[in-house]
């Protein structure tokens, strides 16, 4: 009997397609295929294999393609992840398989030149520079070769016509060296011990359970980091391999410095700046084996490792693991599906846990496992409140009188300070004082920020700038445009007015030069090259700055208002973060906190130190209100380009919701953001008990109300982590 191969196509495709897998060719699920698809040639990955009847007439597979095949574990993850999601099963193998794309397939022939030994028939300058160059016989590629005896391209391709040089492949360097677990290490203290011993003593879980999992926590300069190494280190050691997943933001070269003195070497990174060839090559060493220790951003879950042994999820409760376009998932959560199913434990790692893992952590479905204060038994910040009510800075100022006698005696001290706000620009609306307009995104429901730098007001939504006009554009009056609020921009403007002989950086992601001057740049804060530093949330999370001493917060109720319900989570854990900045060298840290809401519960948190008295309050207010993790939500949300047309398919959709028993479904109602890059957004919101199957019930729901047609769609949120 004719096999058959099921192939699941790397599209928006619910299915598998059958194909007939022609005479000769032997295939085995995972497998990356070539088929026809309608007229063209495609790609996709072989789901099934069996000996079926109907073989006949079904289109034959084309062949195979060279690339890793997809592993048991990583297809069960792409089952897993379409069924959560509910996205389609080809979009979830798309985040598994990325193919080479051509620039990537023509580097591979690259070749390089080096000297022959025989000389040039017809020296010239240019000819002799060259040489010169190259007379140390080392193999470069022809541009940069001609890069750098400084003459043009077609210099060199003469030479290489006359036989003076001689064209030889690149061998390509390996993607990473070999990590040494036993590579000379400072000490543990005797928690760091302890801690390392549990990690490393994790069971391994079983496919059916989530056991295998644990929260490490401990204050940030706990000494998290060094801990969780012991677990790489001892995966290594066992000949499996590790994967640390970051927040993108966090993949800093201090932590990859750090991860150098631990293991010798640097780890092989991954993450959305690294291109065609070297992904291919990272993959390649990661389905071999070869690669043993990957450090990445979220998209290094769908890897294909040959040999997973444990996954650490640093910074655990970042927002950032959420990707909030194309399939909607949460890298921490799908890592610890991985785990299951590749037997490996899994490590959460967090100063400042989400409150759904410190929830599993309490009840025993992970294990927990603290560290006590920060390392060395350095004192964490003394956090103190600035009442904004009675402390006023002067007009059209944002640092009230203590804050700026606070970084005076700091700087005075030879120290470092923070100033944060996590607003980028320099003012986040622009006003007419004559006519009252107020600048607006003309693709989104966002004002305009007004960035002096770049001279523009710009959306933070969509990207569309325009010049800051000199006169109004309602009214014409001129002189009347006026900035309201600050940016980290306009803080920097008051900080060099205040203290004109400092060295002050702006840091946030409009950082200019892209992301390797700010790398640097963090460096030369690090190095304490510089007295001040205004920044966003950029410099909250991961840095190390031994020489910083006093953390200012500018406004610690900018995400109290919200509305949204993780609204008091998110900033606590961006204030703790935040002001754990402070005193993480030898010197003792303080942060000051201006806040007009002494007495909210999150920012009386975070000044008594009790993080303890946060999460049981939280705890307890999520579970009264019934939301994650006591209950479940998820959302539709309905865009389109004619706002009507999007609300009247989110009331066709809201007539047939039908919930039964135990669900709730609210809206349509706008979207806080209503209008983003010129969509209409409506969304309808789904909140059922924790033992529904939410996702079932979506799926019963969306197949009996209207399909979205035109410009009309349906995206759905499943877990929503900010509304
Ligand atoms: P966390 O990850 O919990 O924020 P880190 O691992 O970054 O904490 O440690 C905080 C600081 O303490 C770092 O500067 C680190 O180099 C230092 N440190 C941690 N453990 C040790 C140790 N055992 N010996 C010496 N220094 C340590
Ligand atoms: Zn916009």
């Amino acid at each position: 009997m004719p096999a058959v191969a099921d192939i699941l196509i790397p599209l928006a495709l619910d299915t598998a397609y059958s194909y007939a897998v022609p005479h000769g060719l032997t295939l085995a699920a995972g497998d990356v295929v070539q088929v026809p698809l309608g007229p063209r040639e495609t790609i996709g990955v072989v789901w099934g294999v069996e000996e079926r009847a109907s073989g006949g007439n079904l289109r034959p597979v084309t062949g195979r393609v060279e690339a890793p095949p997809l592993s048991e574990p990583l297809r069960k993850l792409v089952d897993w992840l379409a069924r959560y999601t509910l996205a389609p099963k080809g979009s979830a193998l798309a985040m598994a398989l990325r193919l080479p794309d051509e620039a990537a397939q023509r580097e591979t022939s690259r070749i390089g030149v080096r000297a022959s030994g025989r000389p040039a028939s017809r020296p010239t300058t240019a000819r002799g520079k060259v040489l010169a160059v190259a007379a140390d016989g080392a193999v470069r590629g022809k541009s940069a070769l001609a890069k750098e005896a400084g003459v043009s391209l077609s210099v060199v391709d003469g030479l290489i016509d006359d036989g003076a040089l001689e064209a030889v492949a690149l061998v390509p360097e390996p993607v990473a060296l070999p990590p040494d677990p036993d590579h000379p290490r400072v000490p543990l203290s005797e928690a760091q011990a302890e801690a390392a011993r549990d990690l490393i003593a994790a069971p391994s879980p079983s496919p059916a359970e989530t056991g295998g999992t644990i929260l490490l926590e401990g204050v940030t300069g706990s000494g998290k980091t060094e801990v969780y190494f012991e677990a790489v280190a001892e995966c290594v050691r066992d000949g499996r391999q590790a994967l640390v997943l970051m927040p993108e933001i966090a993949l800093t070269a201090q932590f990859l410095d750090r991860f150098a003195g631990r293991f010798g070497v640097r780890p092989a990174t991954w993450h959305s700046g690294i291109g065609g060839k070297r992904r291919e090559r990272i993959r390649a060493g990661v389905a071999s084996g070869e690669v043993s220790v990957v450090v990445g951003a979220r998209s290094a879950l769908f890897l294909p490792f040959a040999r997973l042994g444990l996954i650490v999820v640093d910074e655990e409760h970042e927002s950032a693991y959420k990707q909030e376009d194309g399939v909607h998932y949460h890298a921490r959560d799908m890592a610890v599906v991985r785990g299951r199913f590749e037997r490996c434990p899994v490590v959460l790692a967090s100063a400042t846990p989400s409150i759904e893992s410190r929830v599993n952590a309490q009840s025993g479905r992970y294990r927990h496992v603290s560290l006590p204060g920060r390392f060395g038994g350095r004192p964490l910040p003394d956090i103190k409140a600035i009442d904004m009510r009675l402390d006023k800075p002067e007009v059209g100022r944002f640092l009230s009188p203590p804050m700026v006698n606070a970084v005076k005696a700091t700087l005075a001290a030879g120290e470092q300070a923070l100033l944060f706000l996590n607003r980028r620009g320099y003012a986040p609306l622009t006003l007419c004082r004559a006519c009252g307009h107020r600048y607006q995104c003309r693709n989104c429901s966002t004002w305009l920020v007004e960035h002096r730098f770049r001279r523009a007001l710009v959306c933070h939504q969509c990207g569309y700038a325009e010049r800051k006009p000199e006169a109004c554009t309602e009214c014409g009056a001129f002189d009347h445009l006026t900035p309201c609020g600050p940016g980290v921009e306009r803080i920097a403007e008051e900080a060099a007015e205040l203290f004109p002989d400092k060295r002050i950086v702006v840091l946030s992601s409009d950082f200019p030069g892209g992301a390797e001057r700010l790398r640097q740049e963090l460096e030369t804060v690090a190095a304490g090259e510089c007295d001040i530093v205004i920044g966003t949330q950029l410099v909250a999370k991961g840095h190390n700055f031994p020489h910083l001493t006093l953390v200012g917060v500018l406004d610690a109720d900018i995400g109290l208002t919200t509305g949204d319900p993780r609204a008091a989570e998110r900033t606590f854990q961006l204030l703790q973060q935040v002001t754990g900045r402070a005193g993480r060298g030898e010197r003792p840290g303080r942060a000051l906190v201006q806040t007009y809401q002494p007495d909210h519960p999150v920012i009386a948190a975070l000044l008594s130190g009790d993080a303890e008295r946060f999460y049981e309050e939280e705890i307890s207010a999520r579970e009264a209100a019934g939301l994650p993790p006591f209950g479940r939500l998820a959302a539709l949300i309905v865009s389109g380009e004619e706002r009507e047309k999007a609300e009247a398919h989110g009331q066709a959709l809201a007539r047939v919701a039908d919930p039964p028993p135990g669900v709730m479904v609210l809206g349509p109602a706008e979207a806080p953001l209503a209008l983003v890059r010129g969509r209409w957004r409506f969304r309808l919101l789904v909140k059922t008990e924790r033992g529904i199957d939410v996702q079932s019930y979506l799926r019963d729901w969306l197949a009996r109300g209207p399909k979205p047609r035109g410009n009309l769609k349906v995206a759905i949120d499943v877990d929503p982590q900010s509304f």
